[in-house]
C-alpha cells in the first residue's frame, strides 16, 4: 500500500505540504536586482515561515525559540541547518533540470533530513480509526523532512522532468511546470515572462530604428 493512502483528507492533524511549498522554501534563497536576498534571514523568520506553511506547530516553534533565546550560537546552528537543507534541495533540483548527477553531499544532507520525519500512528475515532502522526525529536528536523518529502514523491511517482529553473537572467527560482505542453520557461509569466518579452520587444525596436530592417 502506498503510504499516501494512509493520509485521509481532512483528518485532524494533517500538515499538507505540496511541491509548491517545497519550491517556495527553496526560493526564499532569492535574488533581487542581481543580489542574493535571503527571505529567511534569522531563525525567527524561518520559524515564522514554517508555522505559516503548517510544517511546524506554533508550540514547536516557540520551544525552538525558547531554546535558542539568549544563545546566539544555538540560533545560528539551527538556522544553518535550515539553510543547508534548503541549498541541498536546490542543488538536487538543479541537477534534475540539467540532467546531471546529483552531488552525494547534497543527497546526504537531504537523506539525514528525511530520517527525522514524523511517525504515523493509528488512533481510535468515533467512526472507526484515524491516522495521526506523532512528532518525535526536534520540530525543525521534522519541518525540514516535511518540506523535502514532496520532492521525493515527485521523483518516485511524479514528473521530475517538469521541475525547472526560471529562464530569466535575473531570477533563479525553481518551479513546477504544470503546463499542458510542459514548455514553460519562466517561474511566473506575469513577472519574469513579461520582463523577458519586454526585453525582446526593446531589442526589436532598436533593430527597427532608422537604417535597420523593420522586420516582424
Ligand atoms: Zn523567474
Amino acid at each position: 500500500m502506498d503510504i499516501h493512502t494512509l493520509t485521509p483528507v481532512g483528518f485532524g492533524h494533517a500538515h499538507d505540504v505540496d511541491l509548491d511549498d517545497t519550491f517556495d522554501f527553496l526560493n526564499t534563497d532569492d535574488t533581487e536586482n542581481g543580489f542574493r536576498v535571503d527571505r529567511l534571514p534569522t531563525l525567527d523568520a524561518a520559524l515564522a515561515w514554517f508555522v505559516d506553511r503548517g510544517v511546524i506547530h506554533k508550540e514547536g516553534a516557540d520551544r525552538t525559540r525558547t531554546a535558542a533565546a539568549g544563545d546566539d550560537r544555538a540560533a545560528e546552528r539551527e538556522l544553518s541547518r535550515v539553510r543547508a537543507v534548503r541549498s541541498a534541495l536546490r542543488e538536487v533540483s538543479l541537477s534534475l533540470t540539467a540532467h546531471q548527477a546529483a552531488s552525494p553531499a547534497a543527497l546526504d544532507t537531504i537523506n539525514k533530513a528525511l530520517h527525522a520525519r514524523q511517525v504515523i500512528e493509528l488512533v481510535p475515532a468515533p467512526d472507526g480509526v484515524h491516522v495521526d502522526h506523532r512528532h518525535v525529536g526536534d520540530p525543525v528536523d521534522d519541518a525540514l523532512a516535511r518540506l523535502a518529502d514532496p520532492l521525493v514523491t515527485e521523483l518516485t511517482s511524479g514528473h521530475p522532468e517538469r521541475i525547472k529553473s526560471c529562464a530569466s537572467d535575473t531570477c533563479d527560482w525553481i518551479f513546477y511546470d504544470s503546463s499542458r505542453t510542459s514548455r514553460r520557461r519562466w517561474c511566473d509569466m506575469a513577472t519574469c515572462g513579461n520582463r523577458a518579452k519586454a526585453a525582446r520587444h526593446r531589442a526589436r525596436e532598436r533593430a527597427a530604428e532608422p537604417g535597420a530592417d523593420a522586420a516582424g
